[in-house]
Parts: C-alpha cells; sequence; structure tokens
C-alpha cells in the first residue's frame, strides 16, 4: 500500500531542495542513514578541520560519532574539551561546519536562534563548508512560520533539556523573557548566498530533533 502522507513529504522537501538552490544552497532528500554518512563521506576531505554546533540532531542521527571515529580529520570537539570556548572559536575557522538548523522555509530559507551566536556566526561566514543535517519536520512555510516553530517547539524543548528556568519550560510557549537562562538571543534569517553551495542542506525523510 503507498504511504501518501510519505510520498507528500518526500515531494515537500523536493521543492525545499529546489528553493534552497535557487538560493544558491545545495540540498540533498536522504532516505537512509547510510546514504547520510555516503554524502557525508564527500563533503569532508581528508585532512579537514572540522567543527560543530550544538544539535541534538547531529547527535540522535549518529553524525557526532560519526566525526569522532572518522579518521585524517582534525575534529574540533567541543564537548570533550577543557576550554569549550576556545574549541567554538577554532569552529569558526574550521574547514567544514556541521550544525542543524530549526527550521527550513519553503522558499528556501534557513532560520535559526541561537544563544551563544557560534552556531549562527559559523553558518554565516567563517568556516570554508557548512553542512547542516536536518529532519523533514524542520520544513515550515514561511519565515513566520519558523518564527513560530522556535517560540512553541524548538526553544521550550531545549530549555526543558537543558534544564533552564524559563517561562516557555512551564507553558510551553514563549513569553520573551527576560531570564537569565533565556537561550533566545539572535534570530537570524539566511536567504539566497553569495557563494554557491557553501551551505549544504541534508533533509532526512525522518522526524529529527526539535
Ligand atoms: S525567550 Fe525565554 S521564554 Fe521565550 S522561548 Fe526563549 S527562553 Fe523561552
Amino acid at each position: 500500500m503507498i504511504d501518501y502522507s510519505k510520498a507528500v513529504m518526500k515531494k515537500k522537501i523536493d521543492n525545499v531542495i529546489k528553493a534552497l538552490e535557487e538560493n544558491n544552497i545545495k540540498g540533498y532528500r536522504i532516505s537512509s542513514r547510510e546514504e547520510m554518512f555516503e554524502v557525508l563521506e564527500t563533503l569532508v576531505p581528508d585532512g579537514a578541520t572540522v567543527g560543530y554546533g550544538g544539535s541534538m540532531t547531529l547527535t540522535d542521527a549518529g553524525v557526532i560519532d560519526w566525526l569522532r571515529w572518522k579518521k585524517n580529520i582534525e575534529l574540533f570537539d567541543r564537548a570533550r574539551v577543557d576550554d569549550p570556548d576556545e574549541c567554538m572559536r577554532k569552529s569558526l575557522v574550521s574547514d567544514v561546519f556541521f550544525t542543524s538548523t530549526n527550521a527550513i522555509t519553503e522558499d528556501g530559507w534557513l532560520y535559526n536562534v541561537d544563544g551563544r551566536g557560534n552556531r549562527v556566526s559559523a553558518m554565516i561566514f567563517g568556516p570554508k563548508s557548512v553542512v547542516v543535517i536536518a529532519g523533514w519536520n524542520k520544513i515550515v512555510a514561511d519565515l513566520a512560520a519558523a518564527q513560530t516553530r522556535v517560540r512553541k517547539i524548538a526553544a521550550p524543548a531545549n530549555c526543558m533539556r537543558l534544564d533552564k528556568q524559563t517561562p516557555c519550560v512551564k507553558t510551553t510557549s514563549c513569553a520573551n523573557c527576560k531570564s537569565p537562562d533565556r537561550i533566545c538571543r539572535s534570530f537570524v534569517a539566511m536567504g539566497p548566498q553569495g557563494e554557491k553551495n557553501r551551505i549544504k542542506v541534508l533533509i532526512l525523510e525522518e522526524n529529527l530533533g526539535y
């Protein structure tokens, strides 16, 4: 029996990839983890320095473990060093930077809200190549829907995970708080890029992250 909801989502991914590519962002629809790792092998050359931004998607998809096992790269492994800030600074000039994204719009924009700003900084400028891994749950209609997604899903879930004392943990919706625990500090929408294919977006046919 044909799974029409899956068929619709696949078609939606293909349409988003077309929109991303009109914005000079390379897109890939990924059907399996095996396929994801095959593509990643082509995107991380031997000898590369590699950084990554904080992301449940990267962990859940097995990308962080894959990077740790990968030979012939220098990984700036922010979760396993004594000085994570210095590691994050090095990542800003890495050859390849891995991250997820809070949302991908149907017209090919990436939307992210960041606490420290290291993730969005690296996405904008610095690393020669940026690899974005995202589940199909990150696709939204437009930037307004992207903002809503962050305020009602991504940020409250991340605050819960990090045990933050913010209003959204109690209400599951953003109160634009003034809490010292606030994680929403930089709001970045990335549209048409000047450098063609510097950013690659792999959209997996599954839900991943928040
Ligand atoms: S601004 Fe505050 S309340 Fe709103 S989502 Fe961010 S941390 Fe939660």
